[in-house]
């Protein structure tokens, strides 16, 4: 009899420990602290509480929502909203978030009225564009904001980010790194000021954290993917020294068969609306599985030796399990990379099992 629900992620809480406590480790070394990113996480109190007891010194998330389920679970880690705050949600933003990253004046100054009418005060931190165009001020334009963010009341500016290799692949290298380091000592000196956080990057940046350049005035990442998954996102090769199995995916059988591995009939779109490949391997073996893209992005998911996927729609996994015929019922479990993880994670059909053994802590 199966109590356990599915589909369903198993997460093992003494890896994520591992991994965010070596991580922790080898940045202390290089004069680099680490905030935890929740983001893919949905706010899970337990996992934010794992984070910190490895050493994390602020809990980040992209979403107020995932901050306020912390908040209300009780963590009281001071906390980063690491997406641009929408004006809609800046009296939640400074109820709720220690500081945030910012880059439009617009919304700094809607941060400073709520700030000032909720008695608080929020840390800023603002961020720079270093060339993947996502997020960031020009450079140019860097010194005028900081001049208008200073004169707003009950707003405290922190530091300044940036962040790289997201929607451009732009590598964090000596040449950025040294730039933003850079930027923080001009701001310093024109300003007579202290940047008590200069926050390089993500994950991406651990190859340049880590490879021995000299980190200049870089003194904080925020680190998401590597802590839970182990890897570095610029090539996907896993960490040496770190888990990349703190997180599964276990998914059920619900159809297996012996078929034709080509359709037939006069072929026309698929149900998400991509052109079928279509080839002949003569008859397969297999298996549907009880997931879909209501659940996960089946392109992230990579499943046992011997069983490959084959397509997939909303609530279905289709694989060819070559010589190995699995039982309706059967469990069969995947690795993810971020994209499969973040859906999984925020999916309500999918079941979170946190391991939590504490072996370790
Ligand atoms: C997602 C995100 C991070 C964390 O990135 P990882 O690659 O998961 O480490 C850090 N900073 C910002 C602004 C982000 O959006």
């Amino acid at each position: 009899m199966r109590t356990i629900s599915m589909p369903r992620l198993e997460i093992d809480l003494d890896k994520i420990y591992h991994n965010a406590h070596t991580l922790v480790d080898r940045l202390a070394c290089r004069g680099i602290s680490v905030t935890g990113v929740m983001k893919a996480s949905l706010g899970s109190p337990e996992i934010a509480r794992v984070l910190l007891s490895a050493g994390v010194n602020m809990i980040g998330d992209s979403r107020i929502e995932n901050i306020e389920t912390m908040r209300r679970a009780g963590v009281a880690a001071p906390m980063i909203l690491i997406r641009s705050p929408m004006l809609s949600q800046v009296d939640r933003i400074v109820t709720h978030a220690d500081l945030s990253l910012n880059t439009e004046l617009d919304v700094i100054s809607k941060l400073s009225s709520a700030a000032k009418a909720a008695g608080r005060k929020h840390g800023v931190v603002l961020m720079v564009e270093l060339g993947d165009l996502r997020e960031g001020i020009m450079p140019a334009d860097l010194e005028d904001t900081v001049r208008q963010v200073l004169r707003l009341p009950n707003i405290a500016l922190r530091g300044i980010g940036a962040n790289l290799a997201c929607h451009s692949g732009v590598s964090p290298d000596t040449r950025n790194m040294s730039e933003l380091s850079a930027l923080v000592d001009s701001i310093e000196a024109v300003f007579g000021l202290t940047l008590d956080i200069v926050s390089g990057g993500n994950s991406a940046n651990l190859d340049w954290a880590l490879g021995g350049a000299d980190a200049g005035r870089i003194n904080n990442l925020r680190l998401g993917e590597s802590v839970l998954l182990g890897c570095e996102p610029l090539h996907r090769q896993p960490i040496d020294g770190l888990y990349t199995d703190a997180i599964t995916l276990i998914a059920e059988v619900i159809e297996s068969k012996v078929k034709p591995s080509r359709p037939w009939g006069e072929i026309a779109q698929t149900a998400f609306g991509e052109k079928p490949l279509v080839t002949d391997r003569g008859n397969i073996s297999q298996a549907i599985l009880a997931i879909g893209y209501q659940d996960v992005d089946p392109s992230g998911l990579q499943g046992p030796p011997g069983i490959e996927i084959i397509g997939a729609s909303s609530d279905h996994l289709i694989t060819d399990t070559g010589h190995c015929h699995l039982s309706v019922g059967a469990e069969i479990q995947f690795q993810l990379n971020y994209s499969a993880l973040v859906r999984t994670m925020t999916s309500p059909f999918v079941t979170k099992v946190l391991k939590a053994p504490q072996s370790e802590r």
